[in-house]
Protein backbone atom coordinates (compact mmCIF):
# COMPACT_ATOMS: atom_id res chain seq x y z
CA UNK A 1 0.00 0.00 0.00
CA UNK A 2 2.80 2.40 0.62
CA UNK A 3 2.84 4.01 -2.75
CA UNK A 4 5.05 7.00 -4.20
CA UNK A 5 2.89 9.55 -2.64
CA UNK A 6 3.14 7.74 1.06
CA UNK A 7 6.85 7.19 0.87
CA UNK A 8 7.24 10.91 -0.11
CA UNK A 9 5.28 11.67 3.21
CA UNK A 10 7.65 9.67 4.84
CA UNK A 11 10.78 11.00 3.36
CA UNK A 12 9.00 14.89 4.27
CA UNK A 13 8.89 13.78 7.21
CA UNK A 14 12.61 12.13 8.22
CA UNK A 15 13.71 15.16 6.93
CA UNK A 16 11.36 17.74 8.76
CA UNK A 17 12.12 15.43 12.34
CA UNK A 18 15.09 13.53 12.25
CA UNK A 19 17.98 15.31 10.45
CA UNK A 20 20.31 16.48 12.90
CA UNK A 21 19.69 14.00 15.14
CA UNK A 22 22.50 11.20 16.87
CA UNK A 23 21.27 7.74 17.32
CA UNK A 24 21.96 6.38 20.72
CA UNK A 25 20.26 2.36 19.87
CA UNK A 26 18.61 0.21 17.46
CA UNK A 27 17.19 -2.67 18.60
CA UNK A 28 16.26 -5.16 15.80
CA UNK A 29 14.15 -7.91 16.34
CA UNK A 30 13.05 -9.56 12.88
CA UNK A 31 16.56 -9.87 11.35
CA UNK A 32 15.15 -10.59 7.98
CA UNK A 33 14.14 -7.06 7.46
CA UNK A 34 17.69 -6.46 6.90
CA UNK A 35 18.61 -8.84 3.75
CA UNK A 36 20.80 -7.92 0.23
CA UNK A 37 22.42 -5.23 2.84
CA UNK A 38 25.62 -4.78 1.72
CA UNK A 39 26.28 -4.12 5.26
CA UNK A 40 24.22 -5.81 7.47
CA UNK A 41 24.67 -4.85 11.11
CA UNK A 42 22.57 -1.29 11.54
CA UNK A 43 24.44 -1.04 15.17
CA UNK A 44 26.81 0.53 12.25
CA UNK A 45 24.37 3.61 12.73
CA UNK A 46 24.88 4.10 16.18
CA UNK A 47 26.53 7.13 17.01
CA UNK A 48 25.74 8.75 13.52
CA UNK A 49 23.91 11.48 12.76
CA UNK A 50 20.83 11.83 10.66
CA UNK A 51 21.66 14.18 7.14
CA UNK A 52 18.74 14.25 5.05
CA UNK A 53 16.53 11.84 3.01
CA UNK A 54 16.02 11.20 -0.28
CA UNK A 55 13.42 8.96 -2.46
CA UNK A 56 13.09 7.49 -6.02
CA UNK A 57 10.45 5.91 -7.17
CA UNK A 58 9.23 3.51 -4.01
CA UNK A 59 12.64 3.49 -1.86
CA UNK A 60 13.37 5.78 0.77
CA UNK A 61 17.11 6.75 1.05
CA UNK A 62 18.38 8.02 4.74
CA UNK A 63 22.36 9.55 4.54
CA UNK A 64 24.10 9.28 7.83
CA UNK A 65 27.30 11.24 9.07
CA UNK A 66 30.32 9.17 7.75
CA UNK A 67 29.49 7.98 4.97
CA UNK A 68 26.74 5.61 5.41
CA UNK A 69 22.99 5.75 3.86
CA UNK A 70 20.25 3.00 4.37
CA UNK A 71 18.40 2.43 1.57
CA UNK A 72 14.12 1.63 2.88
CA UNK A 73 11.22 -0.59 1.03
CA UNK A 74 8.22 -0.60 2.55
CA UNK A 75 6.44 -2.94 0.45
CA UNK A 76 2.97 -3.55 1.11
CA UNK A 77 2.74 -2.89 4.41
CA UNK A 78 5.65 -1.03 5.66
CA UNK A 79 4.88 2.21 8.67
CA UNK A 80 6.96 4.16 10.47
CA UNK A 81 5.97 6.48 13.29
CA UNK A 82 8.40 9.22 14.88
CA UNK A 83 7.42 10.04 18.77
CA UNK A 84 8.87 13.38 19.63
CA UNK A 85 10.10 14.09 22.91
CA UNK A 86 7.23 16.46 23.67
CA UNK A 87 4.86 14.21 22.98
CA UNK A 88 3.83 14.52 18.92
CA UNK A 89 3.66 11.46 16.93
CA UNK A 90 4.01 11.39 13.57
CA UNK A 91 2.79 8.13 11.85
CA UNK A 92 2.77 7.61 8.19
CA UNK A 93 2.90 4.46 5.56
CA UNK A 94 0.49 1.63 6.15
CA UNK A 95 -2.61 2.17 8.37
CA UNK A 96 -1.72 -0.66 10.87
CA UNK A 97 -0.72 -0.05 13.58
CA UNK A 98 -3.27 2.32 14.71
CA UNK A 99 -1.27 5.41 14.83
CA UNK A 100 -3.08 6.62 17.85
CA UNK A 101 -2.54 3.31 19.64
CA UNK A 102 0.42 1.50 21.67
CA UNK A 103 4.01 1.19 20.81
CA UNK A 104 5.48 -0.49 19.90
CA UNK A 105 2.84 -2.99 18.48
CA UNK A 106 3.56 -6.45 18.06
CA UNK A 107 4.24 -5.58 14.19
CA UNK A 108 7.51 -3.41 15.51
CA UNK A 109 10.45 -4.79 14.35
CA UNK A 110 13.09 -2.08 14.36
CA UNK A 111 13.18 0.51 16.84
CA UNK A 112 16.05 3.58 16.65
CA UNK A 113 15.94 6.09 19.58
CA UNK A 114 17.82 9.13 19.00
CA UNK A 115 20.51 11.02 21.39
CA UNK A 116 17.56 13.92 22.11
CA UNK A 117 14.92 11.27 23.27
CA UNK A 118 13.02 10.63 19.60
CA UNK A 119 11.99 7.41 18.88
CA UNK A 120 11.16 5.97 15.27
CA UNK A 121 9.46 2.35 15.24
CA UNK A 122 9.08 0.52 11.74
CA UNK A 123 6.34 -2.12 12.02
CA UNK A 124 5.23 -4.00 8.71
CA UNK A 125 2.38 -6.38 9.35
CA UNK A 126 3.15 -7.91 6.33
CA UNK A 127 6.98 -8.84 6.69
CA UNK A 128 7.57 -7.80 2.71
CA UNK A 129 9.32 -4.34 3.47
CA UNK A 130 13.51 -4.45 3.67
CA UNK A 131 16.60 -2.33 4.64
CA UNK A 132 19.55 -1.99 3.23
CA UNK A 133 22.86 -0.24 4.85
CA UNK A 134 25.48 0.28 2.67
CA UNK A 135 28.59 3.52 1.70
CA UNK A 136 26.59 6.90 0.30
CA UNK A 137 28.95 5.60 -2.62
CA UNK A 138 27.09 2.54 -3.40
CA UNK A 139 23.68 4.90 -3.49
CA UNK A 140 23.23 5.37 -6.94
CA UNK A 141 24.38 2.00 -8.42
CA UNK A 142 21.86 0.38 -5.95
CA UNK A 143 19.02 2.57 -7.41
CA UNK A 144 20.09 2.03 -10.97
CA UNK A 145 19.98 -1.92 -10.33
CA UNK A 146 16.18 -1.65 -9.94
CA UNK A 147 15.92 0.45 -13.44
CA UNK A 148 13.41 2.56 -12.45
CA UNK A 149 11.82 4.39 -14.91
CA UNK A 150 11.40 8.02 -15.08
CA UNK A 151 9.45 9.59 -11.58
CA UNK A 152 5.62 10.32 -12.62
CA UNK A 153 5.45 13.65 -10.61
CA UNK A 154 5.66 16.60 -11.74
CA UNK A 155 8.40 17.94 -12.83
CA UNK A 156 10.67 14.35 -12.17
CA UNK A 157 11.09 13.52 -15.51
CA UNK A 158 8.12 11.91 -17.32
CA UNK A 159 7.42 13.37 -20.68
CA UNK A 160 4.61 13.03 -22.40
CA UNK A 161 6.69 11.67 -25.69
CA UNK A 162 8.45 9.05 -23.46
CA UNK A 163 5.09 8.05 -22.09
CA UNK A 164 4.19 7.50 -25.37
CA UNK A 165 6.97 5.27 -26.48
CA UNK A 166 6.69 3.41 -22.93
CA UNK A 167 3.41 2.94 -24.21
CA UNK A 168 3.64 2.43 -27.80
CA UNK A 169 5.73 -0.76 -27.50
CA UNK A 170 3.29 -2.84 -25.85
CA UNK A 171 -0.29 -4.38 -26.15
CA UNK A 172 -0.95 -5.40 -22.14
CA UNK A 173 -3.62 -3.59 -20.33
CA UNK A 174 -2.39 -0.29 -20.06
CA UNK A 175 -3.13 -0.90 -15.98
CA UNK A 176 -0.58 -3.11 -15.88
CA UNK A 177 1.99 -1.17 -18.47
CA UNK A 178 1.37 2.09 -15.57
CA UNK A 179 2.23 -0.57 -12.81
CA UNK A 180 5.16 -1.79 -14.09
CA UNK A 181 8.01 0.65 -12.21
CA UNK A 182 10.54 0.39 -15.21
CA UNK A 183 7.70 2.47 -17.28
CA UNK A 184 6.77 4.95 -14.71
CA UNK A 185 8.50 4.92 -11.43
CA UNK A 186 6.17 5.22 -8.34
CA UNK A 187 2.77 4.57 -9.42
CA UNK A 188 1.10 1.75 -7.83
CA UNK A 189 -2.44 0.27 -7.56
CA UNK A 190 -4.67 3.21 -5.65
CA UNK A 191 -2.97 5.95 -8.11
CA UNK A 192 -3.17 3.99 -11.59
CA UNK A 193 -6.85 3.55 -11.03
CA UNK A 194 -7.10 7.81 -10.14
CA UNK A 195 -5.35 8.82 -13.39
CA UNK A 196 -7.16 6.24 -15.44
CA UNK A 197 -10.42 7.63 -14.60
CA UNK A 198 -9.64 11.56 -14.73
CA UNK A 199 -8.24 10.55 -18.16
CA UNK A 200 -11.44 8.73 -18.99
CA UNK A 201 -9.51 5.69 -19.84
CA UNK A 202 -10.70 2.14 -19.10
CA UNK A 203 -7.89 -0.20 -17.33
CA UNK A 204 -8.08 -2.75 -19.60
CA UNK A 205 -7.02 -1.13 -23.35
CA UNK A 206 -4.24 -2.19 -25.16
CA UNK A 207 -1.77 0.18 -23.85
CA UNK A 208 -0.57 0.83 -27.71
CA UNK A 209 -4.31 2.06 -28.00
CA UNK A 210 -3.57 5.17 -26.24
CA UNK A 211 -2.12 8.35 -28.42
CA UNK A 212 -3.43 11.92 -29.14
CA UNK A 213 -5.68 13.86 -27.00
CA UNK A 214 -5.91 10.17 -24.67
CA UNK A 215 -2.56 10.50 -24.45
CA UNK A 216 -1.97 13.93 -23.45
CA UNK A 217 -4.79 13.54 -20.62
CA UNK A 218 -3.31 10.04 -19.49
CA UNK A 219 0.14 11.93 -19.26
CA UNK A 220 -1.61 15.13 -17.18
CA UNK A 221 -3.54 12.17 -15.16
CA UNK A 222 -0.54 10.86 -13.71
CA UNK A 223 1.12 13.57 -12.34
CA UNK A 224 -2.25 15.09 -11.04
CA UNK A 225 -2.91 11.87 -9.35
CA UNK A 226 0.45 11.64 -7.20
CA UNK A 227 0.45 14.90 -6.55
CA UNK A 228 -2.63 14.69 -4.70
CA UNK A 229 -1.74 12.00 -2.65
CA UNK A 230 1.77 13.81 -1.72
CA UNK A 231 -0.98 16.94 -0.76
CA UNK A 232 -2.71 14.98 1.31
CA UNK A 233 -0.16 12.87 3.00
CA UNK A 234 -0.83 9.96 0.98
CA UNK A 235 -4.56 8.45 0.12
CA UNK A 236 -6.42 7.03 3.11
CA UNK A 237 -7.14 3.29 2.51
CA UNK A 238 -8.53 1.09 4.99
CA UNK A 239 -9.48 -2.75 4.66
CA UNK A 240 -10.05 -1.91 0.79
CA UNK A 241 -12.09 0.91 1.26
CA UNK A 242 -11.54 4.72 0.76
CA UNK A 243 -11.80 7.51 3.08
CA UNK A 244 -11.44 10.50 0.98
CA UNK A 245 -10.52 13.94 1.51
CA UNK A 246 -12.03 16.59 -0.92
CA UNK A 247 -12.80 13.62 -3.12
CA UNK A 248 -10.03 11.93 -3.69
CA UNK A 249 -9.45 8.72 -4.20
CA UNK A 250 -12.85 9.27 -6.68
CA UNK A 251 -12.82 5.52 -7.90
CA UNK A 252 -10.21 3.70 -5.62
CA UNK A 253 -11.76 1.80 -2.88
CA UNK A 254 -15.27 3.42 -3.95
CA UNK A 255 -17.63 0.03 -5.21
CA UNK A 256 -21.06 1.32 -6.04
CA UNK A 257 -20.59 4.68 -4.75
CA UNK A 258 -21.60 7.25 -6.99
CA UNK A 259 -19.13 8.73 -9.65
CA UNK A 260 -17.85 11.90 -8.66
CA UNK A 261 -18.13 12.73 -12.61
CA UNK A 262 -20.94 11.24 -14.01
CA UNK A 263 -22.70 9.88 -11.01
CA UNK A 264 -22.88 6.14 -12.45
CA UNK A 265 -22.33 3.77 -9.75
CA UNK A 266 -18.28 2.75 -9.70
CA UNK A 267 -17.67 -0.73 -10.46
CA UNK A 268 -15.15 -3.26 -9.03
CA UNK A 269 -13.02 -5.56 -11.60
CA UNK A 270 -10.01 -7.63 -11.22
CA UNK A 271 -7.06 -7.51 -13.38
CA UNK A 272 -4.43 -9.04 -13.51
CA UNK A 273 -4.91 -9.65 -10.01
CA UNK A 274 -5.62 -6.37 -8.97
CA UNK A 275 -8.51 -5.44 -7.42
CA UNK A 276 -9.49 -2.18 -10.09
CA UNK A 277 -12.35 0.41 -9.54
CA UNK A 278 -13.42 2.29 -12.82
CA UNK A 279 -16.43 3.94 -13.91
CA UNK A 280 -18.64 1.97 -16.55
CA UNK A 281 -19.79 5.25 -18.42
CA UNK A 282 -16.66 7.46 -17.84
CA UNK A 283 -14.69 4.75 -19.01
CA UNK A 284 -15.87 2.75 -22.00
CA UNK A 285 -15.00 -0.92 -21.85
CA UNK A 286 -12.74 -1.28 -25.05
CA UNK A 287 -14.02 -2.97 -27.97
CA UNK A 288 -12.51 -6.14 -29.05
CA UNK A 289 -10.89 -5.50 -32.42
CA UNK A 290 -10.08 -7.94 -34.82
ZN1 LIG B 1 -18.40 8.50 -14.45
Amino acid sequence: MPELPEVETIRRIVARELTGLALRRVDLTLPKLVRDSPLPDLDLLVGRVVRGADRRAKVLVTHWSGGLSVLTHFKLAGQLAVMKPDGRRIVAGHPVPRPDGVYPHKATHLTFQFADGTIVYYSDIRQFGWWRLMATDAVAPALAAFRFGPEGTGGLGLDRDELAGRLQRRRMAVKQVLLDQRVVAGLGNIYVDEALHRARIHPGRAANSIAGEELSALHEAIGWALERGIEQGGAAIRAGKAYPRDGFPAVHGRKDEPCAVCATAIVKMTLGGRGTYVCPVCQPEPVAST
